[in-house]
C-alpha cells in the first residue's frame, strides 16, 4: 500500500457512514474494520490500532444513544480524536532549557531531510535569540560538510567540522567541546544517513552518541518514504535514544500518515514538520491539524 493512501482510506471509511440509512452496531464495526485495517497495513502497532478500536467502542453506543443524536458525527469525532490521541505521544519531548548548554544528535537516513532540518532547528531558536552551534560529524558523504557550511553561512550560525577528519566521532565530540567552551545554549551535531539501514551506521551513531552524551536525540523522517517507515524508525530507536522525531517534506503530496507509524515505533512525540526547502519553512507539529491534512 501506497502511504498516502492511509488517510484516504480512513476518510473514506468514515464517509460511507453518510451513506448508510441506519448507522447500527454493524455499520460501525464495518466502519471501525477498515480504519483499523488501513492503519494496520501502515504498520501501525497493534497495540495502538485495539486501543483507537476499543475506544470509539466505549465512547459511541449505537444501540443505546438517544435518537436524534447524530451517531454518524460521534462516530467520526471520536475516531479523529483517538488519531489524535495516537499522534500525541505520552512521552514529553526534552524541554530545551535557556542559559543551560543543550546538545541534541540529529539521526536519519540520506535524503531524509536531516541536514535541512539541522539548519531549520538553529534558525528556529537564533531567532529567539539563542546562541546556536552547528557540528557536522557527517564524514561519510563528500560534500555534507560544505552543505551544512552553507546552510549555516546562510543563517548565520557558527559550524564546527572537517574535510581531513575522518572520525566522525572525534569531529562530534570536538565540535561540542569547542560549543560548550564558548557557553552556547544550544549545540547542534548533524550526523551521517546512508542510504539503507546500514550495521555501520548504526555503530557510527552509538559511537558519537556515546561520546557526546547528547540531551536529545531527534529523528528525521521523510514524510514519502512509503510503507518502510515504521521499521526504519524502530532500527533508530533501538539503536540511540531517540526522543523525538521531526517529519519533512510535507509539502508534498505525502499526507503523513508515516508519522503514526514513526510516533508508534519511536514512542516519542514529533516536535516539528518540514513544509519546504527554506529555512523557515518549519513548522511546530501541531496534531490536529496534521490529522486534518492526513484525512483531507
Ligand atoms: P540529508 O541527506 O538527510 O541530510 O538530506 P538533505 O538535508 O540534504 O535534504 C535532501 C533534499 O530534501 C534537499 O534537496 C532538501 O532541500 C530537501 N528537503 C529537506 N527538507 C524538505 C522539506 O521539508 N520540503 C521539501 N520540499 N524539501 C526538503
Amino acid at each position: 500500500m501506497v502511504l498516502g493512501e492511509l488517510g484516504t482510506r480512513i476518510s473514506n471509511a468514515l464517509r460511507k457512514l453518510q451513506n448508510a440509512t441506519i448507522i447500527d452496531e454493524e455499520v460501525l464495526k464495518e466502519c471501525l474494520g477498515e480504519v483499523t485495517k488501513a492503519l494496520l497495513q501502515s504498520d501501525v502497532n497493534v497495540n495502538y490500532v485495539k486501543r483507537l478500536r476499543d475506544q470509539v467502542l466505549l465512547q459511541v453506543n449505537v444501540e443505546s444513544d438517544a435518537a436524534g443524536t447524530n451517531k454518524r458525527k460521534l462516530i467520526q469525532r471520536a475516531v479523529v480524536g483517538e488519531l489524535q490521541s495516537m499522534l500525541e505521544s505520552e512521552k514529553k519531548p526534552y524541554q530545551m532549557k535557556k542559559g543551560k548548554i543543550n546538545v541534541v544528535m540529529f539521526v536519519g537516513l540520506q535524503g531524509s531531510g536531516k541536514t535541512t532540518t539541522c539548519a531549520k532547528y538553529a534558525y528556529n531558536y537564533l531567532r529567539k535569540g539563542w546562541r546556536v552551534g552547528l557540528v557536522c560529524a557527517d564524514t561519510f558523504r563528500a560534500g555534507a560538510f560544505d552543505q551544512l557550511k552553507q546552510n549555516a553561512t546562510r543563517i548565520k550560525v557558527p559550524f564546527y567540522g572537517s574535510y581531513t577528519e575522518t572520525d566522525p566521532v572525534k569531529i562530534a565530540q570536538e565540535g561540542v567541546e569547542y560549543f560548550r567552551s564558548q557557553n552556547y545554549d544550544l549545540i547542534i551535531v548533524d550526523t551521517s544517513g546512508r542510504h539503507r539501514q546500514e550495521a555501520a551506521l548504526f555503530e557510527e551513531m552509538e559511537q558519537v552518541e556515546a561520546a557526546i552524551n547528547p540531551d536529545e536525540v531527534i529523528f528525521v523522517m521523510d514524510s514519502s518514504i512509503g510503507q518502510s517507515c515504521y521499521d526504519q524508525a524502530l532500527a533508530f530507536k533501538k539503536s540511540v535514544k531517540v526522543g523525538s522525531v521531526i517529519v519533512t517534506k510535507l509539502d508534498g503530496h505525502a499526507k503523513g500518515g508515516g508519522a503514526l507509524s514513526a510516533v508508534a515505533a519511536t514512542e516519542s512525540p514529533i516536535i516539528f514538520i518540514g513544509t519546504g526547502e527554506q529555512f523557515d519553512d518549519f513548522e511546530q507539529f501541531e496534531a490536529k491539524s496534521f490529522i486534518r491534512r492526513l484525512l483531507g
